[in-house]
């Protein structure tokens, strides 16, 4: 990877496809995005350092790659920054729309200053207008507050709730975890007891393979339990509390003046699985996550206007209805807000168990 960039005939995006090519796959097998590439290719580990609290130190592995190599990398990933030209020609919505009726992908141009997008018409389609960009911009602005915790106190509170709620799930995790690791013990006890047995005459050749063949299995699906439990919890606290605060910051993480265009890009391929033109409409279809925020963030929001927030009981009631992290609560005390419709409060749980 790092002898492949530092030819410069690779960008960071046609790396991630090689290295894909390639067979390198992140811990769920997916493709390694490139923030983690880049983050990769400036990790001076792999030529023998430690980068501890911003310091390098000394590390105790075999380098993988030469220092040299590794400067020339670094003079590359730097260089492109500091390129004015190499992202101002990157339109922010490029490849992220499609035309609503043919379905074809919404082509930028520039012109007289201004990025104009419509559709590319390779389709039969009667779709004519050029949209600027802001105007596309200004329409994602309240798409954005759609799923946002509508102000600091919403959000302080929902991380509050999710840090208790994770609380309980680490307990019920390391319960499960103690007990499948205790499986895994036994199991090799009573394979290494049936086999010393066999070997004394004591049992059935029979009767030891099949409890060898038994125990090996249970062994094998605890082992596999106890891998899932682990991947779980990280994809738990991944999708955790980044994501409200970002929800909430959107619209000003995208028009602060330091944003570029492809953080822009980056914070809309985190909100929007894609966007859709019609005439002069954008219409959205959100990620997963806030596919899921859009059903649950209007009624935290309200929730919060509506109840008495000096009671706990108030507090407790939004928890157990509303709060999507608090779904694995086994407290069935907690009473749902009564003016809730249960279907949803029930939906809203379902998606995160
Ligand atoms: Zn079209």
């Amino acid at each position: 990877m790092f002898e492949l960039y530092s030819t410069g005939n690779y960008s960071l995006n046609a790396l991630m496809e090689t290295m894909y090519k390639e067979g390198l796959r992140s811990g769920s097998g997916k493709k390694i995005c490139k923030s983690r590439i880049h983050e990769h290719l400036s990790n001076p580990y792999f030529y023998g350092k430690m980068r501890w609290m911003g310091e390098i130190y000394q590390g105790k592995h075999e380098p993988i790659i030469s220092k040299e190599l590794f400067d020339v990398v670094q003079k590359r990933l730097t260089r492109k920054n500091e390129n004015p030209q190499y992202k101002t020609h990157l339109p922010i919505f490029k490849a992220k729309i499609k035309c609503d009726e043919c379905g074809g992908t919404i082509t930028w141009e520039l012109q007289k200053g201004h990025w104009y997008g419509h559709c590319n018409h390779y389709k039969e389609c009667s779709q004519t207008k050029w949209m600027k960009q802001y105007e596309v911009e200004n329409q994602l602005f309240p798409l954005f507050n759609e799923v946002a915790p509508k102000n600091e106190r919403v959000l302080s509170w929902l991380i509050k709730a999710m840090k208790e709620s994770h609380v309980n799930e680490i307990d019920y995790n390391n319960q499960k975890r103690e007990s499948l690791s205790r499986i895994i013990r036994t199991t090799d006890q009573r394979i290494e007891q049936a086999y010393r047995d066999k070997l004394d005459g004591k049992m059935p050749t029979a009767l030891c393979e099949k409890i060898m063949q038994e125990s090996t299995k249970e062994k094998e699906d605890a082992i596999d339990t106890l891998e899932k439990l682990s991947k779980s919890r990280t994809a738990y606290y991944e999708a955790g509390y980044a994501i409200h605060e970002l929800a909430l910051k959107a619209s000003a993480i995208y028009q602060n003046p330091k944003a570029k265009t492809e953080d822009k890009r980056l914070l809309l391929s985190y909100i929007f699985s894609n966007l859709a033109l019609n005439a002069d409409k954008i219409s959205p279809n959100y990620t997963f996550a806030f596919e899921f925020m859009l059903k649950f963030m209007p009624m935290l929001n309200e929730a919060f206007e509506l109840a008495d927030f000096g009671s706990n009981k108030a507090k407790e009631g939004i928890s157990a209805s509303l709060c999507p992290v608090l779904c694995a609560r086994q407290d069935s005390n907690l009473q749902p807000l009564g003016s809730k419709p249960s279907t949803l409060s029930v939906e809203l749980r379902a998606h995160c168990v």
